[in-house]
C-alpha cells in the first residue's frame, strides 16, 4: 500500500509532559483518514509538527515517502494543504477576491480560482463580502484557500466544529468532491464522531499522545456489535443486574446503556423490575464510532 503519511514513534515533550508518546500513524494514499481523540489526546500537536509549524522532540516521519529530516521536505510540503486554525479572512472582500489574495501571497497563477470556487460550492457568491457569509461559508472558504496550491494532501483540524448541520452536509460533500473526483488525501481530526463515520475510509484512535488503534473502515464495522441498546429509569440498577449476570455492556447515562451479551429479553425485564428498574425503550442497533471509540479508551464500565 501507497502512504502519503508515515509517522515512526514520534514523540513531542513540553517539559517533563509528553504531548506526542511514540506516535505512529500510517495515511494511506487516495483515503480519508479520521483522526479520533478526546481533547488534548495530541491530535493538533501531531498536524502541526506534519505541517512544520513546531517540530518533534523525537521520532520521525514521512511525508509523500520523504523523511522529515530530508532537504526535500519543504518541496513535499507544498503539496499538502492544510487548514489548521481558523484562516484570516479579508471579510470586505469576495470569495474569489479572498483567493486571489492568497494567490499573490503565494506567487502562483491564479487561473484555477474558478474551479476552486466551483468546488468548495462558493461558485454563486458573486460580489458577496466574506463578513457576511455563514460559518459555513467561511469554512470552506479556507479550505479554498488551502486548494490554491493545488494539494494532494490536505490536512484539517476540527474543520466542522461549531458548523449548523446545513454547514456540516456542505463541508461533508466538498470533502467527499475533493476525495473522489481530484483524489485528495484528506486527513481529518473531529470530535463529531457519527459524522466522521459518514467519511472517513480509515481511522486511527489516538489517546494520550499513543495511536492506540489503527483500522480501515470495513475493520471497524466487523468490529462494531450488535447491541440491544436499552433506555431505563436507573442504569446504577441495570449495572448491579447485569453484574449479577456477568454480561458485558456499555453504560452511556444515567438512562442509557447498550448490553452486548445476547440474552433473553423476559428475564431481563423481571429481575430488572425486582430492582425497581424499569424500562423505557429496547431496540437492537449496531454499535456506532464513538461507542467503540469509548470501549477503545476504556472509559466506560465492564467492556
Ligand atoms: P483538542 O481536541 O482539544 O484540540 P488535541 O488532541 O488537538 O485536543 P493538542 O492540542 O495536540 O490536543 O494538545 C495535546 C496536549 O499537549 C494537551 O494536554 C495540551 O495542553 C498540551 N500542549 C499543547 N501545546 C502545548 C504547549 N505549547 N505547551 C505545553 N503544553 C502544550
Amino acid at each position: 500500500m501507497d502512504y502519503i503519511l508515515q509517522t515512526q514513534k514520534l514523540c513531542k515533550q513540553y517539559g517533563k509532559f509528553k504531548a506526542l508518546n511514540e506516535l505512529t500513524i500510517n495515511v494511506p494514499k487516495g483515503s480519508i483518514y479520521g483522526m479520533v481523540g478526546r481533547n488534548g489526546a495530541g491530535k493538533t500537536t501531531l498536524i502541526r509538527i506534519i505541517t512544520g509549524l513546531n517540530n518533534a522532540t523525537s521520532g520521525e516521519f514521512s511525508l509523500f515517502g520523504v523523511k522529515n529530516n530530508d532537504g526535500k521536505i519543504l518541496e513535499v510540503r507544498r503539496k499538502t494543504g492544510a487548514v489548521v486554525e481558523t484562516p484570516s479572512l479579508h471579510p470586505e472582500m469576495s470569495a474569489k477576491d479572498n483567493l486571489i489574495q492568497q494567490t499573490k501571497a503565494l506567487g502562483i497563477s491564479d487561473e484555477k480560482l474558478d474551479d476552486i470556487l466551483k468546488l468548495v460550492g462558493l461558485a454563486n457568491t458573486g460580489k458577496k463580502k466574506a463578513k457576511n457569509f455563514s460559518l459555513g461559508m467561511r469554512q470552506r472558504l479556507g479550505i479554498a484557500f488551502s486548494l490554491v496550491g493545488d494539494p494532494e494532501f490536505l490536512i484539517l483540524d476540527e474543520p466542522i466544529n461549531g458548523l449548523d448541520p446545513q454547514g456540516i452536509i456542505e463541508v461533508r460533500e466538498m470533502l467527499m468532491r475533493l476525495n473522489k473526483e481530484k483524489g485528495i488525501t484528506i486527513l481529518i481530526s473531529s470530535h463529531i464522531l457519527d459524522e466522521l463515520a459518514r467519511l472517513a475510509t480509515h481511522y486511527g484512535f489516538i489517546e494520550q499522545g499513543h495511536v492506540i488503534k489503527e483500522m480501515s473502515a470495513e475493520e471497524l464495522e466487523k468490529a462494531c456489535r450488535t447491541a440491544l441498546h436499552v433506555n431505563v429509569n436507573n442504569t446504577a440498577m441495570l449495572s448491579e443486574v447485569l453484574d449479577g449476570m456477568g454480561a458485558e455492556y456499555r453504560v452511556y447515562s444515567v438512562n442509557e446503556a447498550d448490553i452486548f451479551t445476547p440474552m433473553q429479553v423476559t428475564p431481563l425485564v423481571l429481575a430488572l423490575n425486582e430492582k425497581n428498574c424499569f424500562v423505557n425503550s429496547m431496540s437492537e442497533r449496531h454499535e456506532s464510532l464513538e461507542s467503540y471509540f469509548m470501549g477503545l479508551v476504556g472509559g466506560v464500565r465492564n467492556v
